[in-house]
């Protein structure tokens, strides 16, 4: 991951962490131009999916099998087989 500095547009680097909350966290990071050596905080936030997560997929799929009958549920089993 990159940051650059916002005051003279060189690398930056991350000195350290600080979570706020499991979807944001503070950087603190140091410009590495010698004649700037701005030192400030970066805030990283998670913003969206663009694919699910594997777990939470499976999960779904889980409950969804559930809330079928026998029969939907056998169905479903017959056709995965089918196109695998
Ligand atoms: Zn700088």
């Amino acid at each position: 991951m990159r940051v650059k500095c916002e005051t003279c547009g060189h690398k930056a680097l991350i000195n350290s962490r600080n979570e706020i909350d499991p979807k944001v966290v503070d950087l603190y990071c140091t410009c590495t131009n010698p004649e700037c050596r701005h030192y400030f905080v970066a805030k990283l936030t998670y913003s969206h999916s663009i694919a699910p997560s594997q777990l939470q997929a499976k999960e779904a799929a889980l409950d969804y099998l559930r809330g079928l009958s026998n029969s939907e549920r056998q169905a479903l089993i017959n056709q995965a087989q089918i196109a695998s």
